[in-house]
């Protein structure tokens, strides 16, 4: 990979004005300080996407992305960091030097692809090589589903044999275990703590992004066992509600012929790549989600066919995906229109049986039948429902409206609401006025609340209290002030290294800033963000937050907001604190006084702490 050094990204940078950039491509409105319009990454009516002037940075708090001017040319058109830099520098009439050797600053997720890289051709060399009547039975499988022959060599698929020796391997090339444990193919023992492989006795699937680089694994079990499946975990650098298997090999044909096509599995991909239909992707063990959809539609300009397997499970799945309908799949859409169509293979087959009994121009004819989702689902809730029994057809309206509730007032819900009146034998005014009662799903806008990536521990957590809301709010306000004002943010250290942060992400950003900041005193805000996004990925969006105090002074909202976070943390201590001294069975004598004394004393600091604090403005 050609480098550019970090004084031409600088000056490329600092030459690019992200207003101008974005807004030719949306359309902007100057509100006080900052420019607003509707976010090009996700489909919404009112604006939520905003751009900060000052700091060149963008945050939409609909879906949630944010970043500098590079993230914004990089994520609208698909392009990696170097690709964007050179367009922009391109664009502002900048020379940049690429030296061929001198490499960017790699940061961890370039290494994490390293670790999986290191595994694939480990797994693949067993496969190929490997002896014993394991690997035996892995191969022999593969044939049975004529996997074998070339197969394996084209998709780099492998086997794991287990017993620690990936671990051995990958110590030889000089990983260390925890990023073989970021990368998820190694794990510590919960017995012993002894770091184990976390594949054995599975014939391995890399599972690649669309530039082709690996960045996780899923294994079938070789024989029987359970899970019959095994995928990574959400690392760094993978992200099961965005990948999509195949995608690197499929772009190329889904650009030139402007289709999609969806399936459940990835030996479904791989067979009828191989009978031709080279188009095809699959998700990960996930419904399709809003994200694959852009994925998909910046190689698919036309449509995205969903080929659901024949079985119950397919069906299952079918339903799932019905309740899938929003705005993207508008006319109103205009150019980040979607067209979703959905076919079900006949008689319980998949696809890889369908390929293999009927040939590939038998599945391209199917392809040719699909029909919009929209219609799909409909028809789907239409066929439970006994339409010659008068009682039967109200119960079904209902089923039907709830399908279009997130596009009730476009012309596309119009248009089906007569044709629901039509095949329940309705008067279609009836089924209009009926739309427009029923109620909308939970808007984007609802969604932000919850974090972009949730922590395994909190995913069980259901409604937050206004005061935990208001709490989280606080800790964005904070980090992204740090960010925007790297110098203000570095008198802050303390309480960026003494928070009780409330989320195990923003722990992370909060170290990761502590870490960026110190060794780059004189960092602009577009270098902290993407600094601190390189040693903690998935952090740009918090640093980008910012929303509420753009009337104030930054250093009187960051001192508002450290006591904010202070007297918040001592609150919280007091009442645990006091929650242990209401049994005072459960401790010593001593511990008892030690802890009683430090509640008198912390709810003393606390009353001088707030005695202190004083709202936002009160200095002018
Ligand atoms: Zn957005």
């Amino acid at each position: 990979m050609p480098g550019i050094s970090e004084d031409d990204i600088r000056r490329v940078r600092e030459a690019s004005d992200l207003v101008a950039i974005a807004g030719e491509r949306v359309q902007l409105r100057q509100r006080g300080r900052d420019f607003w319009g509707c976010c090009p990454f996700h489909n919404e009516k009112s604006p939520s996407f905003k751009i900060d002037p000052t700091t060149q940075l963008w945050h939409c708090f609909g879906c949630g992305e944010g970043g500098d001017v590079f993230s914004f040319v990089m994520k609208i058109d698909d392009l990696g960091f170097v690709d964007a830099v050179r367009e922009l520098a391109r664009r502002a009439g900048i020379q940049i030097s690429e030296a061929p050797g001198e490499r960017i600053s790699r940061g961890k997720k370039a290494r994490l692809k390293e670790v999986c890289e290191a595994t694939a051709e480990f797994y693949h060399t067993q496969l190929m090589r490997g002896r014993g009547d394991q690997v035996d039975a892995a191969r022999s499988y593969l044939s049975s589903r004529k996997l074998g022959g070339d197969v394996p060599k084209r998709w780099n698929l492998g086997y794991a044999p287990g017993r620690e020796s990936l671990i051995y391997r990958l110590r030889s090339l000089g990983f260390t275990p925890q990023e073989m444990i970021d990368a998820n193919v190694a794990l510590p023992s919960k017995r012993d703590g002894r770091l184990r492989d976390r594949f054995y006795d599975r014939i391995m699937f890399p599972i690649r992004d669309a530039e082709g680089d690996t960045i996780a694994f899923g294994g079938r079990v070789v024989g029987k066992g359970e899970p019959k499946y095994l995928n990574s975990q959400e690392t760094p650098v993978f992200h099961k509600s965005e990948v999509l298997f195949g995608l690197d090999m499929a772009k190329a044909t889904m650009a030139a012929t402007g289709v999609a096509i969806v399936v459940e599995g990835y030996t479904d991909v791989i067979v009828l790549h191989e009978a031709g239909v080279k188009n095809a992707v699959a998700t990960l063990g996930t419904a399709l989600t809003l994200r694959h959809i852009r994925a998909l539609s910046r190689h698919a300009k036309n449509r995205i066919v969903y080929l659901f397997d024949g079985d119950e499970a397919g069906q299952r799945a079918a339903d799932r995906a019905a309740r899938f309908v929003d705005e993207s799949m508008l006319p109103e859409a205009g150019r980040s229109r979607v067209e979703l169509y959905a076919v079900t293979l006949p008689d319980d087959l998949d696809p890889a049986d369908f390929v293999q009994q009927r040939g590939a121009d038998a599945l391209q004819e199917l392809l040719e039948h699909a029909v919009p989702l929209l219609r799909y689902a409909i028809d789907r809730t239409l066929s439970r429902h006994d339409l010659s029994d008068f009682a039967d057809r109200s119960r079904a309206l209902p089923e039907c409206l709830s399908l279009l509730a997130a596009i009730k007032q476009s012309v596309l819900a119009q248009e089906y609401a007569g044709y629901i009146a039509d095949r329940l034998q309705m008067d279609t005014q009836t089924v209009v006025e009926r739309l427009a009662a029923t109620p909308a799903p939970r808007s984007m806008q609802d969604r932000e609340e919850e974090p972009a990536t949730p922590m395994p521990q909190q995913q069980t957590a259901v409604q937050l209290s206004p005061r935990e809301r208001e709490r989280l709010r606080i800790e964005r306000e904070f980090l992204s002030l740090c960010a925007r004002e790297p110098q203000l943010g570095m008198g802050y250290a303390a309480v960026l290294a003494q928070t009780q942060w409330r989320r195990s992400a923003h722990a992370d950003i909060a170290a990761a800033l502590l870490a960026y900041l110190s060794e780059n005193a004189q960092a602009s805000a577009g270098d902290v963000v993407r600094g601190v996004e390189e040693l903690r990925p998935g952090s740009a969006s918090t640093l980008t937050f910012a929303s509420t105090y753009d009337d104030f002074e930054p250093a009187e909202v960051a001192q508002f907001l450290a006591e904010e976070l202070a007297i918040r943390d001592m609150e919280d201590s007091v009442v645990a604190l006091n929650v242990q001294l209401k049994d005072p069975s459960s401790m010593s004598q001593e511990d008892y006084d030690l802890t009683y004394a430090a509640v008198v004393s912390m709810q003393k600091d606390l009353t001088a702490l707030r005695r202190e604090h004083k709202p936002l403005g009160a200095i002018n």
